[in-house]
């Protein structure tokens, strides 16, 4: 096959390994810079170009599309799907799964454990919404925020409400959520291919730091994760319909609750943690599943 990989940066841990995993597969791999295709919405010949030539013959793709530019690369996925071209993640599910609102939103229909989290837009709120999740301390977390960045742990009542006037004087959309304090600053990262967990690990944030974010200086470590873990992480992907994700779960006193379910898991930490040929398994998955003009919308909302 050939499978596309888009990619800003050939030379990033997962791109590389993805690369390798599909040659020592016998497969044909480009890896494409979505930011610099361009496309062509013309009936019945629905085109993309890159550097001045028409992309042609791939089977499948596999986006990885940075959080920085998800409205450009996910309508250059969407372009790929309309030329009826295989993704292993479908740009509807891409989008639905960045938003964190509206993915809490979609996983709380169907009884996922979640921590409890407020959304308002007015400031005469803020009271009510605090109440919501119990009060001080709270975590307050931008919409659209990655890698730790725009997740604020506030301790006091005072505190949460001097964020919140903040990020309302920024016109950034955040939620409040309750603080799982008993996770004690570790998270576990479960990586879904299809209806299995493949590979988990435990992150743990560095001395003083609530966020495990490997980005802010975390470290992994192997688990054996939980039959309802497990069956957590596999449900959470499937409400994304994603085939691929890495779903963030915390242990808390009532059970798993799912933080985020991530459209573009990195490999490295992973593969590292935990020593599994995980971009192998990721081809092996597109093996089997792609076909041309298969990309369908699943999940919901
Ligand atoms: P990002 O997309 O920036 O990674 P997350 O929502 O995953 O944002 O939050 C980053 C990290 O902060 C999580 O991995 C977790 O360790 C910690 N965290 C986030 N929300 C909570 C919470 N409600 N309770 C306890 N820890 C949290
Ligand atoms: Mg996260």
């Amino acid at each position: 096959m050939k499978i596309g990989i888009l990619s800003r940066n050939r030379n990033l841990y997962s791109t590389k390994r993805l690369v390798e995993a599909g040659k020592e597969r016998e497969h044909e791999m480009v890896v494409i810079n979505h930011k610099r295709c361009y496309m062509n919405i013309t009936s019945h010949k629905p085109e993309i170009h890159i550097d001045g030539k028409l992309i042609k013959g791939v089977d499948a793709i596999i986006p990885r599309i940075g959080a920085s530019i998800s409205f450009y690369g996910t309508a250059v996925v969407r372009q790929f799907e309309m030329m009826g071209v295989y993704s292993v993640n479908e740009s509807v599910a891409i989008t639905r799964s960045r938003d964190k609102l509206r993915a809490l939103q979609l996983l709380s229909r169907k009884g996922i454990g979640l921590p409890v989290t407020g959304f308002a837009n007015s400031p005469d709120d803020t009271d009510d919404l605090l109440a919501f999740v119990g009060g001080a301390p709270v975590v307050i977390k931008l919409l659209e925020g990655t890698q730790g960045v725009g997740v604020v742990l506030a301790e006091t009542t005072k505190a949460a409400e001097s964020v919140i006037e903040a990020f309302r004087g920024l016109k950034a959309n955040f939620m409040v959520q309750e603080y799982i304090k008993e996770a004690g600053g570790a998270d576990i990262r479960c990586f879904v291919i299809g209806d299995k967990v493949v590979a988990s690990m435990m992150r743990q944030g560095k001395e003083g730091e609530f966020r495990s974010n490997l980005h802010r200086g975390g470290s992994a470590t192997l688990i054996r994760i939980t039959p309802e873990e497990r069956s957590t992480a596999v449900r959470s992907a499937k409400v994304m319909g994603l085939n691929v994700a890495g779903v963030d779960l915390l242990r808390s006193n009532h059970g798993p609750v799912v933080m985020e379910v991530n459209s573009t898991p990195g490999l490295e930490g992973i593969e590292k943690a935990t020593g599994k040929d995980v971009a192998g398994m990721v081809i092996e998955f597109i093996e089997k599943n792609a076909k041309k003009g298969k990309t369908g919308t699943k999940g919901q909302g």
